[in-house]
């Protein structure tokens, strides 16, 4: 039996069957220490935007290590590539005029803007709004900020008390979220969190006006709006760098990870809006006691720096878009299948084959041998919170690709139905 305590994991189950070790990956594919080699359907977790093997991130990982692998940007320290990357990240931002806060990744950037939204109403001389909202099956990460915001009760749930003044809305109405603001009164209430698209608690895109209705609720109430875009951001979202701009929202705060390296090194990213970053960037207010040992860590940000020029070269936020109709036109015919209840997919470059719940009430391993099976045939997906099929690939995955998928989900579907 191993040491590795998997993330996510019931260890007795996979002490039992052994870890699958990838060993390495080009493209859209991976190979395990086998030899095995499995389409990627999930692009690892929803992070390898530019698809696994790409030498220049790892020649600039080298390059920048050779030289200064990392130095602290507490105070007035920085590196030369955590500089360049703020200024790109900010010319890319939803809204212009963006400060770029770094972190190592989405949780880390997730329970940063919980804080700055909090202390932003605390500099503004409004401290009485410290209530967070967020969505029933929104996922912000798994720090306690982040877990206290989770629209996925088992991941909320067995740990006492969390933060206080958090609750979650539902997540697809805006009216529902109007009475809450009202409800816990407007003057309490700091920021609600939004996913463009849930991702992890299921792959919901939003209704048909929902964000742009949220958007106007918040700003009408004096509430901010934080765009988590830790999966949708830099091009999964399709045919643009953030959800945000493809829906046409101002958010005051968007926060990132993810894509923004493909994965290549952990970095995360937090956007913020001018009017937020205002007060604290005024003379006078001193510093905001926060930060991480790796925030703008040099080589993570010269490796975000390669990934965005390949995202630029290769047209990559044209991929995401040309993937999102090929993902819609070809997996929708599995909702015909027995076990499959529907896909939800049509918004950027993802998609969910959602196990049908009278199955799942009688059987609630079924995602996990259709899944499985899957790897049977050649690829690798997960189980999603609502016991539907995570499918996200890179951008690089060609059309053919998509073909193979949906094979594969047919035939796994068949074994597990057989
Ligand atoms: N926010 C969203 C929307 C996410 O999907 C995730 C991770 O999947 C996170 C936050 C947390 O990011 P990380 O796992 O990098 O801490």
């Amino acid at each position: 039996m191993g040491s590795y305590w998997h993330p996510f994991a019931d260890m007795a189950a996979v002490s039992a069957s052994g870890p699958l070790v990838i060993a390495s990956g080009d493209g859209a594919y991976v190979t395990d220490e086998a030899g095995r080699r499995y389409l990627d359907a999930t692009a690892a977790l929803w992070y390898c935007n530019v698809g696994h093997g790409r030498t220049a991130l790892g020649a600039a990982a080298a390059a920048q290590m050779s030289s200064l692998a990392a130095y602290t940007t507490f105070g007035d320290y920085a590196t030369r590539p955590t500089l360049e990357l703020a200024e790109r990240v900010a010319a890319i931002a939803p809204v212009p005029g963006s400060k770029v806060f770094l972190t190592s990744g989405g949780s880390d950037s997730v329970d940063s803007a919980i804080k700055l939204a909090r202390r932003y109403w605390q500099v503004v001389g409004r401290p009485e709004k410290t209530v967070v909202l967020s969505r029933r099956h929104g996922y912000h990460g798994m720090h306690a900020g982040g877990t206290s915001l989770s629209g996925i009760p088992a991941n909320r749930l067995g740990y006492g008390p969390l933060l206080a003044d958090t609750a979650q809305v539902p997540w697809d109405s805006a009216e529902a979220l109007a009475a809450v603001l009202d409800a816990t009164g407007p003057d309490r209430v700091a920021a609600f969190f939004v996913e463009p698209v849930v991702g992890a608690g299921g792959v919901f895109p939003p209704p048909a006006g929902y964000l742009e209705s949220v958007e106007k609720i918040c700003r009408d109430r004096d509430v901010l709006l934080v765009c988590d875009e830790v999966i949708t951001g830099y091009g999964r979202i399709g045919g643009f760098w953030f959800g945000a701009t493809r829906f046409g929202l101002q958010p005051d705060i968007v926060t990132g990870a993810k894509g923004v390296t493909s994965g290549y090194a952990p970095l995360g990213t937090v956007l913020v809006a001018p009017r937020v970053a205002e007060p604290f960037w005024r003379a006078g207010t001193g510093m905001w006691r926060h930060g991480y040992t790796y925030s703008g860590h040099a080589t993570a940000c010269a490796v975000a720096l390669a990934n965005l020029d390949v995202i630029e070269q290769e047209n990559l936020l044209a991929e995401a878009a040309r993937l999102e109709g090929t993902l819609h036109t070809l997996l929708a015919p599995l909702a015909d299948h027995d076990l499959v209840s529907e896909v939800r997919s049509g918004t950027g470059a993802m998609a969910a084959v959602q196990v049908d719940p009278a199955a799942l009430a009688l059987d609630p391993a079924l995602p996990a041998r259709v899944a499985a099976a899957l790897r049977g045939h050649g690829v690798l997906t997960r189980v999603l919170a609502t016991g539907g099929l995570q499918v996200s690939p890179s951008f690089v995955t060609t059309d053919d690709d998509v073909k193979l998928l949906a094979e594969a989900f047919g035939a796994a579907l068949d074994d597990v139905a057989a």
